[in-house]
């Protein structure tokens, strides 16, 4: 469905932005894969996705938190796969403080890497997508996107940022054959949860089981993690010819978490 497209997926060494790049390659897309990670195991997973895929895959060490690095990942992925037909902004960290207690350079970080990030990229890549008259921007929000949880208020901002960047990108763009959307999952089992799963435990002096549960059932009414299989084939669906006209929304995939 996507043979001929070209990908960037932000943050695709880990998590749910493994998951997005895999479907996107298997739907026929090439990819530039970009995040952090030890680089003999990044290049034998650019390696096996080359393989499987039979598609050309690509690798950017570009730091979302600069600027010029996020440029020059744009301009590399044009020059090895031909243009960038998809952007799929996803790189994110979390931190969890009350504000009082939260580290200035921690603010800095996750607003730079979780919003302004998704910025820089599409400043450089909406160009090509507008010459080609042809584009899907996905941007990884979040349901910290559409509500609030007390302890990340950096997150949380920057989530309800990327909503809005969204709603622009998609005004922007409306008839220039792109379209630019917001994915809003609720709770997907990735390193980045497994962290805050594993710290709770430590604070609450339980089993990681337990903190596992105790996560789920105080946000999530559908006590199941979402996938990053699901989160692939939710963006393969936006880049299809069929969601030529969805654009500038934020879909949750939370299982009814922004619901209640
Ligand atoms: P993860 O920790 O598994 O993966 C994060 C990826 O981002 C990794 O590849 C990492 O190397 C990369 N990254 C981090 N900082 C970077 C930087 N400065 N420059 C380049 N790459 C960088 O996390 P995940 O859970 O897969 O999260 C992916 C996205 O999904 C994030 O934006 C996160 O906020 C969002 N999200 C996650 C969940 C969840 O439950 N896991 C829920 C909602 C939204």
């Amino acid at each position: 469905m996507l043979t001929g497209k070209n990908a960037i997926v932000t943050g695709s060494t880990s998590g749910i932005g493994l998951g997005i790049a895999a479907a996107l390659a298997g739907a026929g897309a090439n990819v530039m894969l970009n995040g952090f990670g030890d680089p003999a195991q990044i290049e034998k997973e650019r390696q096996a996705f080359a393989d499987k895929y039979k598609v050309k895959v690509g690798y950017s060490g570009a730091d979302m938190s600069k600027p010029s690095e996020i440029a020059k990942m744009v301009e590399d992925a044009t020059k090895l796969l031909g243009s960038v037909d998809i952007l799929v902004n996803n790189a994110g960290i979390q931190f969890v403080a009350n504000i009082e207690d939260f580290p200035d350079d921690k603010w800095h970080q996750i607003i730079a890497i979780n919003l302004s990030a998704a910025f820089f990229a599409c400043k450089a890549a909406l160009p090509g997508m507008k010459a080609k008259k042809w584009g899907r921007v996905i941007n990884i929000a979040s349901a910290h996107g559409l509500v609030a949880s007390a302890g990340k208020a950096a997150y949380v901002a920057a989530k309800h940022g990327i909503v809005g960047l969204t709603k622009v990108t998609a005004l922007e763009t409306a008839n220039n054959g792109i379209t630019a959307n917001a994915i809003c999952p609720g709770w997907v089992l990735t390193p980045l949860v497994q962290k805050q799963i594993e710290d709770n435990a430590k604070k609450e002096g339980i089993s990681v089981d337990k903190a596992k549960e105790m996560l789920l059932s105080e946000k999530q009414p559908m006590l199941e993690f979402s996938t990053p299989e699901h989160l692939g084939a939710l963006s393969v669906f936006l880049c299809s010819d069929n969601a030529a006209t969805i654009t500038g929304i934020a879909l949750p995939m939370d299982g009814g978490w922004t619901s209640q």
